[in-house]
């Protein structure tokens, strides 16, 4: 048997082809039609605005927040429940971090919590320059009601949904309910390019962020600069693969949801065992399946990670927060204990598209033995 792992890539359909057209054409640069492409299959997608392909969905999140007008001295407010790039990417802008706890219907900012660190805030006159909201494992946030609360105080919504491509809320799509919105093509999320990004949102500031990802160039013959730059488009090749990986995006989710169903049936009678709430006002895009462990089981995330590791299974721990990082360990927190109790009682199972049912039936047997033979 070989090692599952927890979401591997997943290429099914034309993206070889479409690599080695790109290759054929010579742009072998970023830019060509694949890149022009890609953006325009994720607009037409998602219902974005505008988009902009870019290196990475941490390039894409850094761009979000300068066009947002952040800088050195501002704050930015981000959920603490996620993985750790969001919080770099404000890092880099010289702005300072605030992190705002989960709530337990989506595991993803706590509205309640916002609107009250907001109100606080505006009456010390402290606003954050920017909220980052993240919809955590391919489920979105309250987002209707956080974008509200921000456009009453006039803050920029940034959203992360580098993790739910696919996914909607309220019928809308993720990453379309801020004003700027990420998205990742790493190798591990939905769909990948093998590494790249694209950001979405008010087409002014997407061009802007098109303008300064190319190392800010003016349209001249020659070079010259006005601004800063940075070096962050995405490759004409990878762009060829990640239109290829789009056009299956919709079976890569129905088979993501199929599994999480497999695994809701395959451990319904195992004490203890529970599943991440899917908040029936979204659609998640199912990238990946969590079960969260009752302290009556005995076991630990990192107990039952490493019973499945000795069968050649990945799973992990859910995201250590934020707030619990040594290199953030002087950033405010806003609440941060129901973030705690997820990443101590989560655990990711192997959630890839291409798992067999097969697959899915041998984690369940390894996660059922791991919790009754103690
Ligand atoms: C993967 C991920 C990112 C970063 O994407 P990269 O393409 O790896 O830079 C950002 N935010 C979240 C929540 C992620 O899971």
């Amino acid at each position: 048997m070989g090692r599952l792992y927890l979401s591997p890539p997943d290429m099914s359909g034309s993206e070889r082809e479409r690599l080695l057209q790109a290759f054929d054409s010579n742009w072998i640069t970023t830019m060509g039609a694949a890149v022009d492409g890609f953006e325009a299959d994720v607009v037409a997608f998602t219902g974005a605005e505008a988009a902009v392909a870019l290196a990475s969905g941490t390039a894409a999140l850094h761009l979000a927040l300068v066009v947002a007008g952040v800088r050195s001295g501002d704050e930015v407010w981000v959920s603490t429940l996620t993985f750790a790039a969001p919080a770099n990417a404000v890092v880099y802008t010289g702005a300072s971090l605030r992190f705002i706890d989960s709530d337990r219907t989506t595991w993803n900012m706590d509205p309640e919590l916002l609107a009250a660190a907001l109100a606080e805030a505006a009456a010390a006159d402290r606003l954050p320059a920017a909220v980052i909201v993240v919809d955590i494992y391919g489920q979105c946030a309250e987002l209707d009601r956080i974008g509200e609360l921000c456009d009453q105080y006039g803050v920029a919504v940034v959203e992360d949904a580098a993790e739910a491509l696919g996914a909607t809320w309220q019928g809308r799509s993720a990453g379309t309910w801020g004003r700027l919105g990420a998205f990742s093509f790493n190798g591990n999320k939905i769909i990948t390019t093998g590494g790249g990004g694209m950001l979405v949102g008010d087409a002014e500031l997407v061009d802007r962020a098109r303008y300064l990802s190319q190392q800010a160039r003016q349209p001249v013959l020659h070079y010259e600069h006005v601004d800063v730059g940075y070096n962050y488009r995405l490759s004409n090749l990878l762009a060829a693969v990640g239109s290829g990986q789009l056009a299956e995006l919709p079976g890569k989710i129905e088979r993501r949801h199929a599994i999480n169903r497999a695994y809701r049936a395959g451990l319904a009678d195992v004490d203890g065992v529970d599943f991440m709430p899917w908040d029936d006002r979204g659609s998640p895009n199912g990238w990946l399946t969590l079960i969260t462990l009752d302290p009556s089981t005995g076991l630990t995330p990192h107990e039952l990670c490493a019973a499945l590791e000795s069968q050649d299974i990945e799973a992990r721990p859910a995201w250590k927060p934020m707030h619990l990082q040594p290199v953030f360990a002087d950033v405010p927190t806003v609440g941060g204990e129901v973030a705690a109790e997820l990443f101590d009682r989560g655990v990711c199972l192997p959630s890839g598209s291409a798992m067999t049912d097969d697959d899915v039936d041998r984690v369940v047997e390894a996660v059922t033995g791991a919790l009754t033979n103690g």
